[in-house]
């Protein structure tokens, strides 16, 4: 085992949040239980507020940032796991108040740990992470909602070519339900279409403010993008649909009525991949395992070096990143 390895950790310099790439042992990683070997990591919105310290995501200092991980057990005092198990780790306060996994070796608190499906490798199930993961949480909740149907009517996919939005095309497509998909960028319908999508609209048809109550369109909806367009698709949806709302990659407002709620049974349903009980995430997991088509999989992420994190996390904050980005540690 490495005795010295790399990790990007947020340290305090002079009262600010600011990373930066540093040297760690194995002496100096928390005191739980199960001792991981990090093969990849990856890079989410708020990876990218923490990396660039544009978002005071770590509550204590100093923090390992990162907040998903996928490897290898090296060493486990719990009995749930044992060395050579393979395991991913998606949120659970990761990067914010408990070290993350942009570092070589991690230790972690045994129920943090999800098992990885024998589908995935480590490269694809950090192609996933916690958007991927968040997306599969999502299209469960409609599902448990009843809201959706196989050929039913369209369901909407906010902020698509972005990392929740695209796992939430390719799953919701994969079930059978015609998904439309709002993106600000034409020029990634092509690949949107590859992974399901049967319609576009423009993001910013979903920017004005409209009327509480519009026409009725949208079986059920994921959003990833808050604000005024999570108000419109509220406002756009069929009585007794729902929309399932994740994210403010645009706003964290939500100025919009109770209309939709009170008079067409619509349902906003919260969506937080963070604090998920097991069985949730297990059942997402799974979800992915059965209907995230491997091919499409691979269009969806890049792999970058571990010394491209701070640019990447300069390019998420400006929504220039398409899909999602493995973050290779090793
Ligand atoms: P990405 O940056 O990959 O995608 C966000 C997408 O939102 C962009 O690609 C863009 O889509 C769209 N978008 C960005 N800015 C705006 C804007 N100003 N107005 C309208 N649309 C915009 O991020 P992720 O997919 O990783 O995360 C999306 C959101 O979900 C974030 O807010 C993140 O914090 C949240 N999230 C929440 C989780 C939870 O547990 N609740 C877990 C994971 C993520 P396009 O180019 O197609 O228009």
């Amino acid at each position: 085992m490495a005795e010295n390895f790399t990790a990007f950790v947020i340290e305090d310099v002079d009262g600010k949040p600011k990373g930066g790439f540093t040297t760690l042992t194995l002496a100096d990683l928390p005191d739980n239980d199960v001792l991981v070997e990090v093969a990849c990591s990856t890079l989410n919105y708020k990876d990218g507020l923490a990396v660039s310290g544009k978002g005071r995501i770590a509550r204590k200092l100093p923090m390992v940032a990162g907040i998903d991980l996928a490897g290898t057990v090296v060493e486990s005092r719990s009995p749930a796991w044992k060395p050579g198990d393979k395991v991913v780790a998606n949120g659970w306060g990761l990067s914010e108040t408990q070290w993350g996994g942009y570092t070589r070796f991690q230790r972690l608190k045994a129920e943090w740990l999800t098992r990885l499906p024998d589908a995935f490798s480590f490269e694809e199930a950090m192609g996933i992470g916690t958007a991927g993961y968040t997306a599969a949480l999502c299209v469960d909740a409609l599902e448990r909602w009843g809201a959706v149907q196989p050929g039913g009517k369209e369901v909407l996919v906010t902020g698509a070519a972005g990392g929740v939005g695209s796992v939430a095309v390719a799953l919701l497509a994969k079930r059978g339900y015609p998904v439309v998909a709002s993106t600000g960028r034409p020029e990634t319908h092509d690949y949107l279409r590859s992974l399901g999508a049967s319609g576009f609209i423009d993001r910013a048809a979903l920017l004005d403010k409209g009327a509480p109550l519009q026409k009725e369109r949208w079986a059920g909806g994921v959003d990833s993008v808050g604000g005024q367009t999570l108000v419109n698709a509220l406002s756009q949806t069929v009585w007794g649909g729902a929309i399932a709302a994740c994210g403010l990659a645009g706003s964290s407002d939500l100025p919009g009525s109770v209309l939709p709620h009170i008079l067409r049974n619509v349902a906003l349903l919260g969506v937080d991949s963070v604090m998920a009980p097991q069985d949730r995430r297990d059942a997402a997991w799974a979800r992915l395992a059965r209907d995230l088509d491997r091919n499409a999989l691979k269009t969806m992420y890049e792999v970058q070096p571990f010394d491209a994190l701070p640019e990447l996390a300069t390019r998420i904050l400006a929504g220039k990143i398409r899909g999602r980005v493995v973050v290779d540690v090793t």
